[in-house]
């Protein structure tokens, strides 16, 4: 793996330092609190796992919602080495912001600015039908286009099927023999590395061996062949090769179903907080939130929580954990657009002073008496990935140990 003579290190300790938004004493009232040395523990954990191979940290989707500039740079300082993304648009953003590393950008359309990439020296995915297309646009600015072939080793999703590759192979070739390309890389995607023992991941890796063989047998020398994600770079040694594609872990999430972050030695980086807005008595049967599906059972007090499923709150995940003042609270009731209810179980909390309006209320954070993202995702019926992703931008985020 190379990240290539115009990629100085040098040149990259100049933009880390560019100014991103602190956590100052007093958060916005709701906030996503992003720890920069969680990102940074976790990408030097996954650096060390994965070598010799290389990290190309994952921030698509503005970093699974954990904002990209800010991970971008702390993942680069940690000691990740290439970039990648799903569309060219956010590979553009991340040059906007001079970001020099190599960025790979995967997903294509016929409508794809392949010519803002090429100029903008960006690693395109090519699952064949690109082709083409990336080489006229290379050709007209007298460049050379990056690309990394893509092999369809069984996800059923992008890439080139194992039957067509020989011919994509071959067409590569020549269009580096022209000099419109060069293929930088060759790569796959897991389907079920999150399941460490299946099978057909030993049958990605046969597949993909095989297909690096035969593009090597067509004449091409690709530096970088890259075919794990999170879960194969924690589970699986043989999906490591030349460079790993990680996001989650990244985030400080786990991919397994039976592992914690903990158990993986991985620090989840966002906390999500804010405060209770009200706070009050009710009688037993007071119905809460639209449908009245909860009512209270006896007198007690309940705690309006202003996050909803327009701060990306799933609607369905009512019986989330929300800790307030050192006690984790399930929500009751449906959770609305802006807002959701915690009970607090006790009546005369007010009338004792102990009301808790203007109390801190965590839904998800890395302390040990923080609920996990996972338990959100349990609530949800999802995984944690999708929870911190969706997480909306009417919440700002907020920089932790930049
Ligand atoms: C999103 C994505 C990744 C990162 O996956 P994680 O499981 O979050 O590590 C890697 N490669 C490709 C092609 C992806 O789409």
């Amino acid at each position: 793996m190379n990240a290539g003579p115009h990629h100085p290190r040098v040149r990259l300790q100049r933009v880390i330092s560019a100014a991103v938004p602190t956590a100052t004493e007093r958060l916005p009232e709701r906030a996503a609190v992003i720890d920069l040395d969680a990102i940074r523990h976790n990408v030097r954990h996954l650096v060390a796992l994965a070598a010799p191979a290389r990290l190309m940290a994952v921030v698509k989707a503005d970093a699974y919602g954990h904002g990209v500039l800010p991970v971008a740079r702390a993942a680069l300082e940690a000691g990740a080495e290439w970039l990648g993304v799903a569309h060219i648009s956010e590979a553009l953003a991340l040059r906007a912001a001079a970001i020099p590393v190599p960025v790979l950008a995967w997903l294509n359309t016929t409508d794809s600015d392949f010519a803002a990439a090429i100029a903008a020296d960006i690693d395109l995915g090519c699952s064949g039908w690109e082709l083409p297309l990336i080489a006229l646009a290379a050709q007209q600015q007298q460049k050379t286009a990056r690309i990394n072939l893509k092999i369809d080793t069984g996800l059923g999703r992008n890439g080139s099927t194992p039957t067509e590759w020989a011919d994509l192979v071959a067409r590569a070739r020549q269009a580096e023999a022209s000099g419109s390309v060069t293929v930088v890389g060759i790569f796959s995607h897991l389907a079920v590395a999150d399941e460490p023992d299946r099978v057909e991941t030993d049958e990605q890796v046969a597949a993909f061996t095989t297909a690096v063989a035969v593009s090597q047998e067509a004449g091409l020398s690709p530096r970088v062949r890259h075919l794990a994600n999170s879960a194969g770079t924690l589970s699986r040694p043989d999906t490591l090769f030349d460079l790993v594609r990680a996001a989650l872990a990244i985030y400080g999430l786990s991919p397994f179903a039976n592992q914690t972050s903990n158990d993986l030695g991985l620090r989840p980086a966002m906390t999500l907080r804010t405060l209770v807005s009200v706070c009050k008595e009710v009688p037993a049967g007071q119905g809460v939130s639209y449908g009245l599906n909860y009512r209270t059972t006896a007198p007690t007090t309940l705690a309006l929580i202003p996050l909803g499923y327009a701060d990306g709150i799933p609607r369905i995940a009512t019986g989330g954990p929300v800790r307030v003042n050192g006690v984790t609270y399930p929500v009751v009731g449906r959770i609305a657009m802006d807002q959701m209810v915690i009970d607090l179980g006790e009546a005369a909390l007010v009338a004792s002073g102990s009301s808790v309006i203007g109390a801190e209320a965590v839904l998800f954070g890395p302390g040990d008496d923080d609920a996990s993202v996972d338990e959100w995702a349990a609530a949800a019926g999802t995984i944690n990935c999708e929870v911190v992703t969706r997480i909306s931008p009417r919440v700002p985020r907020v920089y932790q140990n930049v």
